[in-house]
C-alpha cells in the first residue's frame, strides 16, 4: 500500500486542480489563462497543462482576446453550456420526471414517465425507460445522472434506498444497479433533501437556513442549515410524512394509521375531497359528473370558486400542515420554509390558513419571523436538485 501513496496523492492533486480550474473559467465565464492562474493560485504552467486537457476534452474554448495590460492580448476562455449535459430524474411525483439539463442547469429536454401505481420491480422498470428514452435524446457527452428518490438514502451503503414507502423499495440497491446498467456516474439523493438544494442553487432564496417541504406523492421536507443539507444520523432527516396526525386515521403505505403523508398526499387529498363532496349540493358535483375521474385540477378549481366541502377539506389539509410546519419551527427556528409541488394552485388564501394554525401551534414570535412561500422552480425542482448535487459532485459545483 505505501508505495502506492505518492501516486495516489500525485493523483489526487490532479484531480484537484482540475476541477479549481475548470470551476474558475466556469464561475469566470470569460477569463484568461493567467487570470486563472492569479485566482486559484496555481503555476501557470500547471494552469497551461490542465486547460490544454480541457480544451482537446471539448470542456473549455477560446472565446476571442481580451483587453492588453502592455503587452499582447490575453486569450479568453470559456465553458460552453452544452459542454456536457446530465440526466436529472424526479421518481417522487405521481409519474416519473425526467430531463436532460446542460452544465448550466438549463434544462434542454423533459420527458415524463406514467406511473400508473406500479411499484417494487415494475416501478425500476418504468425508472430505467425513462432514462433509456432520455439518454437518446442527449445531443451532448453525458456527464451522468442524478436521481431524486422519495425515501432514505444510505450513503454508507453505496447509497440504496433504505425504504421508498410509496414505491415499496426496501434496501434497493438503486445506485449499484443504474451503474450496471448505464456506465455513468450516478447521484442518488432523497427527493426532498434534492429539492432543498435546487432551492438554495437555483431559487430566489440565498439564505444559509432554508427548510423545503415537498407535497406530491409523498410529503418530506429538506433541512438546509448553515449552508449546508442535514441529512440526520440515519439519513432521514424531514421525514415528517410518517408522523401521525390523525389517531386511527387512513392506512399509510408505511403500515402506521394517520400518518401525515396518508392525509395531504396528493391522491389522498383528492380520495377526501370525493367523500366529502359526493353528497354535497357544491359546485364541484355541477362540474364532476364521474366522481371517479375527480383529478386534482378539478379540487384546484372548486378551492377558488368556494365549493364549501372542497374549501372544508383544504383549510383541514392547511391545518395539518400548519402543525406539522410548527414543529419544524419550533425544532429548528428556520425563518425561511419553501413549498414545493401541486399544493401552489391553492395559491396565498391557503397559505395564510397555515400561517393561522402555525401561530396557535408555535411560539406566536417565532411564527412571525418565519416567511412561508411557494417554490418558483415548478415542476422540475427534484430534477435541477439531483443535477446539482451531481455536478457537485462530478466538479465540486
Ligand atoms: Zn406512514
Amino acid at each position: 500500500m505505501e508505495n502506492n501513496l505518492p501516486k495516489a496523492t500525485h493523483q489526487h492533486t490532479r484531480t484537484h486542480n482540475r476541477r479549481l480550474i475548470f470551476r474558475t473559467i466556469f464561475d469566470h465565464d470569460r477569463i484568461s489563462r493567467a487570470d486563472v492562474a492569479r485566482a486559484t493560485g496555481l503555476t501557470r504552467t500547471t494552469v497551461s497543462q490542465v486547460v490544454d486537457n480541457l480544451i482537446r476534452r471539448k470542456m473549455v474554448k477560446e472565446v476571442g482576446t481580451g483587453s492588453s495590460t502592455g503587452g499582447k492580448s490575453p486569450i479568453l476562455l470559456s465553458v460552453p453550456s452544452n459542454a456536457r449535459q446530465l440526466i436529472g430524474v424526479d421518481l417522487g411525483s405521481p409519474e416519473f420526471r425526467g430531463a436532460i439539463v446542460n452544465l448550466r442547469g438549463e434544462i434542454q429536454y423533459s420527458l415524463t414517465m406514467p406511473l400508473d401505481g406500479q411499484q417494487g420491480t415494475a416501478a425500476l422498470e418504468r425508472a430505467f425507460n425513462l432514462i433509456d428514452a432520455l439518454k437518446a435524446h442527449a445531443t451532448s457527452p453525458l456527464l451522468g445522472i442524478g436521481v431524486g428518490v422519495p425515501g432514505v438514502i444510505d450513503p454508507t451503503k453505496g447509497s440504496s434506498v433504505h425504504w421508498a414507502v410509496n414505491l415499496s423499495w426496501l434496501d434497493l440497491p438503486i445506485r449499484a444497479l443504474l451503474k450496471k446498467r448505464y456506465r455513468l456516474p450516478i447521484y442518488v439523493a432523497n427527493d426532498a433533501h434534492a429539492a432543498v438544494l435546487a432551492e438554495s442553487f437555483f431559487g430566489n432564496c440565498k439564505n444559509l437556513n432554508l427548510i423545503v417541504v415537498k407535497v406530491e406523492s409523498g410529503v418530506s421536507a429538506g433541512i438546509f442549515a448553515n449552508g449546508e443539507l442535514w441529512k440526520g444520523d440515519g439519513f432521514g432527516a424531514g421525514e415528517i410524512g410518517h408522523v401521525t396526525v390523525v389517531e386511527n386515521g387512513p392506512l399509510c403505505n408505511c403500515g402506521h394509521r394517520g400518518c401525515l403523508e396518508a392525509v395531504i398526499r396528493k391522491d389522498a387529498l383528492v380520495q377526501r375531497v370525493r367523500l366529502a363532496a359526493q353528497n354535497d349540493a357544491g359546485r364541484l358535483r355541477e362540474r364532476v359528473r364521474n366522481w371517479n375521474a375527480l383529478s386534482f385540477d378539478d379540487i384546484v378549481w372548486a378551492w377558488h370558486a368556494n365549493d364549501p366541502a372542497t374549501t372544508t377539506v383544504v383549510c383541514e389539509t392547511a391545518q395539518f400542515l400548519g402543525s406539522a410546519l410548527a414543529n419544524l419551527v419550533g425544532a429548528w427556528n428556520i425563518n425561511h420554509i419553501v413549498l414545493a409541488g401541486p399544493l401552489k394552485g391553492f395559491g396565498e388564501r391557503f397559505l395564510q390558513e397555515i400561517r393561522k394554525t402555525m401561530s396557535s401551534h408555535a411560539l406566536a414570535h417565532l411564527v412571525e419571523d418565519t416567511q412561508i412561500e411557494y417554490s418558483t422552480l415548478g415542476a422540475e425542482i427534484v430534477i435541477l436538485g439531483a443535477s446539482a448535487l451531481l455536478l457537485d459532485e462530478v466538479f465540486g459545483m
